[in-house]
């Protein structure tokens, strides 16, 4: 069976994909989501819903100044979809508190601390009893902290929801069910997909399918390294007084939403697609929580879940053209999808509307994978794909 032509497919239903498919309904695309069960039911929904590019970037670089830019675009990104959903997403730039319990822990939050004012970010040491007053659940013993004003979080669920929304009230089709098996080409150009609902035809195909983003058979000569990092998470009660701020500790972290409940989190774990919970993980995640916050001990256990985390080796999204002329990807966001939607989804539509890189895809591209064209180090990724027709 052949349905009817798009602009373009987006291949997987996760916030990746929607976001993507929302921005290139704006521009007055028509765009068709093939999502294999359930709109946004994995890893987007398993998150924790953390904005925390400062405390989350590991060094200056390309990775940090997308963090840094999707933060920064992020109240519009949630002021429009909010607009045209009519759903409200529960969103909070609370601060978030990064907690040392040992000298070790207290020696990274130094360099930390240095990292940040090196890059003219806003961070503030906080003396035990000063981290104590913000959050009074923490641990006494602990030894200090830093506080980061400007990171936050949302309810992610509602996010993605309010997002699947927007894009159906932009007339895009939404297909659930629908597993993409390959992408078709001809004459060097997409010209569809084959799923298991018959062909589906477009110019252009954007591959958002989290940590099965390697799977889709495209015809490229390497496949994405896209890998799945488990991770599970606990949800409790939280004995009053509410939690106000995200805590990071250095083997866990507490998040709180607004129904009251906090959220502990998280493992990371190479186990394959398994989305199992375990003993070992809930008991490693408890562990570390309560010894962050004593108090959570006589909170009451709600409920536990693990989703799929998208890791691309190198630990890099992959964003952008691919060597198929019409083919692109937006994934490998690993523990930073949530927080990463807004700039990628208008990375994509600028590229795949005006075929414009820009300084800020660029280092991103699927290129680096490419086996000849790592062979090309003296090229960069824009010079590559001009010698190869695919730049203006
Ligand atoms: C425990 C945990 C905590 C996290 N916490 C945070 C956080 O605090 N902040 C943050 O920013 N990020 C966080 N993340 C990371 C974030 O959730 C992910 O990076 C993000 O959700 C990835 O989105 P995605 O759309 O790429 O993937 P997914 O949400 O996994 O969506 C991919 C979709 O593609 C579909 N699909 C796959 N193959 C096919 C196919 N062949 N055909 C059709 N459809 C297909 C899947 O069914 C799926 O719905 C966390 C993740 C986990 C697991």
């Amino acid at each position: 069976m052949t349905h009817e032509t798009s602009d373009v497919l987006i291949v997987g239903g996760g916030i990746i994909g929607l976001s993507v498919a929302y921005e290139l309904g704006l521009q007055k695309l028509s765009v068709t989501v093939l999502e294999r069960s359930q709109m946004g039911q994995e890893a987007s929904s398993a998150g924790a819903g953390i904005l925390a590019p400062r405390s989350e970037m590991e060094e200056a670089g390309p990775l940090a100044q997308l963090l840094l830019a999707s933060h920064k675009v992020y109240p519009d990104f949630l002021r429009r979809v909010s607009a045209q959903s009519g759903a409200t997403v529960d969103f909070n730039v609370s601060g978030l508190l990064s907690v040392a319990l040992t000298p070790e822990q207290e020696a990274e939050l130094e360099r930390k601390k240095e990292q940040q004012a090196s890059l003219g970010l806003d961070v503030q040491p906080l003396s035990r009893e000063e981290a104590l007053q913000m959050e009074s659940c923490l641990n006494p013993q602990l030894l200090s902290a830093l506080y980061f004003p400007e990171e936050g979080y949302l309810d992610n669920r509602e996010l993605v929801e309010a997002v699947r929304l927007a894009c159906a009230r932009l007339g895009l089709q939404l297909v659930p069910g629908c597993e993409v098996l390959s992408v078709t080409a001809e004459q060097g150009k997409v010209s569809g997909v084959e799923t298991n609902l018959g062909f589906y035809a477009a110019g252009c195909v954007v591959i958002a399918a989290g940590s099965w983003s390697g799977q889709v058979s495209t015809g490229l000569p390497y496949a994405l390294p896209v890998r799945p990092a488990r991770g599970q998470m606990v949800a409790v009660t939280m004995p009053a007084p509410p939690l106000r701020h995200v805590v990071y500790g250095s083997q866990s972290y507490l998040v709180p939403r607004k129904d009251g409940r906090v959220l502990l989190g998280s493992t990371v774990e190479w186990v394959g697609y398994d989305k199992r919970v375990t003993l070992e993980g809930v008991q490693q995640i408890t562990t570390a929580a309560l010894a962050l916050s004593p108090t959570l001990s006589s909170s009451a256990f709600l409920d536990s879940w693990a989703g799929l985390r998208p890791y691309c080796e190198g630990g890099l999204p992959v964003l952008g053209p691919a060597e198929l002329g019409g083919l692109y990807y937006a994934t490998g966001h690993f523990r930073n999808g949530l927080l990463l939607a807004p700039i990628t989804a208008k990375l994509l539509c600028d590229v795949i509307v005006s075929g414009n890189i820009s300084r800020l895809l660029e280092p991103f591209l699927p290129s680096r994978f490419a086996p000849s064209l790592s062979s090309l180090p003296s090229r960069s990724a824009t010079e590559t794909f001009r010698a190869l027709g695919r730049l203006e």
